[in-house]
């Protein structure tokens, strides 16, 4: 890697900007504030956040804003009291900065942060790292570990969460599970559930994901789209019911159809985010005395261990692999119905791209 002293780096530098369009523009170059590094990213995912935001299902925190948090890039500079030895590392980072004092951020789980206002990268006031550069605090960092390359690397923050709802199946593998919805993160879950040994059935509306889990001999149903999803489980699975089952659609019908096949006593892990106020049917908890857990996200420093191990392919999981410069269109791709994880890359070598 070659690394620009400071004073030879670019001033500015080329994002993806989103002022109620996305559009590809130039912004002075991020300049690290004390206590944080400047990154120079290699590559960013676009996650379910950035999409809800483009398609104002979700508000910015303020505009113009560069998304994206999925990312993964090398620490070219640190403005103390960061420490020096981040430099030349490839890094991830958690999104929300957190106080970096209070249990949730020690137990590395700032989004939950206890005492300050939630402040995430790339959700609007932080900008984020669909850029050349990006500024993170140097507690936020997590190193990536050799094996795990880029492409893999930028999933860490949704396999954090799939392994955070795993910790909820009671029991050593394999336990019997049912995975509500096929989006990118129910496919993932599924994925790292069966790369775990647990027996994984999955409900979703996409047949085209039938193949890749069959290939892995998962069982798939599909939910009929026209007709009644409920009808359909009860065919399924009308001789069984699942001790723990997650809820990976973000929609109140998916919710249902998870506490349908719930068995009293049971747990519904809720790993989706709801951008739409929806209607729940929540007797069933009751009278089955169901348990019902939230999540939003899980620690990415487990997620790295986890990648490293190898456990699963995530090159099936990767719908594009597009240059930043093409960010609008990678956002249209990634919004496509059933479309699977799209990643914006930046060149290779630490060429500004615009001129100073
Ligand atoms: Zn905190």
């Amino acid at each position: 890697m070659r690394v620009l002293a400071s004073g030879q780096r670019p001033r500015n530098m080329r994002a993806l900007i989103y002022d109620g369009a996305l559009r590809v523009g130039v912004l002075p170059r991020a300049q690290p504030a004390e206590g944080d590094v400047l990154v120079r990213v290699r590559a960013c995912a676009i996650s379910r956040a950035d999409l809800d935001i483009v398609r104002g299902r979700r508000a910015a925190e303020g505009h113009p804003a560069v998304l994206g948090h999925q990312f993964v890039g090398e620490v070219v500079e640190v403005a103390p009291p960061a420490h020096e030895r981040w430099v030349g590392r490839r890094v991830i980072a958690q999104a929300h900065r957190g106080c970096g004092r209070c249990g949730a951020c020690r137990s590395r789980r700032p989004s939950l942060c206890e005492s300050e206002e939630p402040r995430a990268l790339g959700l609007g006031r932080l900008d984020g790292a669909f850029a050349e550069w990006v500024c993170i605090p140097e507690r936020c960092l997590v190193e990536v570990p050799p094996g795990v390359d880029d492409d893999e690397a930028v999933f860490a923050h949704p396999v954090a969460a799939c392994l955070a709802g795993m910790r909820w199946i009671d029991g050593a593998p394999p336990q019997r599970v049912l995975v509500v919805g096929d989006g990118n993160l129910g496919l993932l879950l599924t994925l790292v559930l069966h790369s775990e040994g647990h027996t994984v059935s999955v409900l979703g509306r996409h047949p085209s994901r039938r193949d890749l889990l069959w290939r892995h001999g998962i069982s798939f149903v599909g939910i009929n789209e026209n007709g009644d999803g409920r009808a359909r489980l009860d065919g399924a699975f009308a001789a069984e019911s699942f001790a723990t089952v997650f809820e990976c659609t973000g929609r109140g019908a998916g919710f249902e159809l998870a506490a349908s096949a719930t068995r009293p006593r049971g747990r519904i892990v809720m790993l989706s985010r709801y951008d739409t106020e929806e209607t729940f049917d929540l007797r069933l908890m009751v009278e089955r005395e169901v348990e019902i857990i939230g999540l939003q996200g899980g620690v990415l420093d487990d997620a790295l261990d986890y990648l490293a191990r190898r456990r699963i392919d995530l090159l099936p999981l990767v719908q594009a692999t597009l240059p930043l410069q093409d960010g609008a269109v990678a956002f249209e791709k990634a919004g496509q119905r059933g479309s699977l994880k799209v990643i914006l890359r930046n060149a290779a070598e630490s060429a500004p791209g615009v001129a100073s």
